[in-house]
């Protein structure tokens, strides 16, 4: 489990992360995409960062919240709606809790499934983050019901991911700006699954490392 304090530090080692990540992920983005992937998401970060930095205070929701505002309105385009409802799903998930753990992990993540098929319209095998968001929630459906701890529930939550963005690299995509690359997407695997992964990672790391 995480305190909110803990919660605040992670986000931004999430953060620094997606600056570290940078020209990977809009590598990815360039072979079947337009390759901004990677700076929007390091623009993100960047924001994130110092907005983390200037609260001293809040909740696990509040830094959630605040976290996924910021990502929602500086990453612009579709990616800001549909990657920062997991974090304000995350918020409300956390709502009236002190702690983070598998359970809000959990329900936070399937409901943020759910937000970004509603409003992005993918569905699974359509090439993106949906594809390694999925595994992922279904592996943490698993650890709840086995009452794994947090390190538990994001080591296997991590093995998921990671299964899901590699599964995107045969698949053909379809949504976003790279459906118009088809076939040449076949045989790469999808920024935003790897985005994905690498918050998983990092989270593990975190939390691992505490
Ligand atoms: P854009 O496609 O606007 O250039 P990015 O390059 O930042 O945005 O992000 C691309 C990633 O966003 C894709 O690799 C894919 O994983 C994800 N994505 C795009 N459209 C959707 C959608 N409708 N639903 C879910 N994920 C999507
Ligand atoms: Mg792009």
């Amino acid at each position: 489990m995480l305190t909110n304090i803990e919660v605040k530090k992670m986000l931004i080692a999430i953060s620094e992360m997606y600056g570290e990540r940078e020209e990977e992920l809009s590598l990815y983005d360039a072979v079947i995409g337009d390759g901004d992937h990677g700076v929007t998401m390091a623009r993100g970060a960047r924001a994130a960062i110092q907005k983390m930095q200037s609260m001293e205070e809040g909740s696990v929701e509040d830094f959630f919240k605040a976290y996924g505002r910021t990502l929602v309105s500086t990453l612009g385009g579709a990616i800001g709606p549909l990657f920062g409802s997991l974090f304000l799903e995350w918020a409300k998930a956390a709502k009236g809790k002190e702690m983070f753990d598998v359970n809000v992990l959990c329900t936070g993540l399937a409901r943020g499934e759910e937000k970004i098929m509603s409003l992005g319209g993918a569905v699974l095998g359509d090439k993106t983050m949906l594809d390694a968001i999925h595994p992922t929630v279904l592996s943490l459906i698993e650890s709840l019901n086995n009452k794994d701890t947090l390190t538990e529930g994001l080591e296997k939550a991590k093995i998921a991911a990671r299964k899901g963005r590699d599964a995107t690299v045969p698949m053909m995509a379809l949504k976003g700006r790279s459906r118009h690359a088809k076939e040449l997407s076949v045989g790469h695997v999808d920024a935003g699954a790897a985005s994905f992964y690498y918050l998983m990672e990092t989270m593990e790391n975190f939390v691992a490392s505490r």
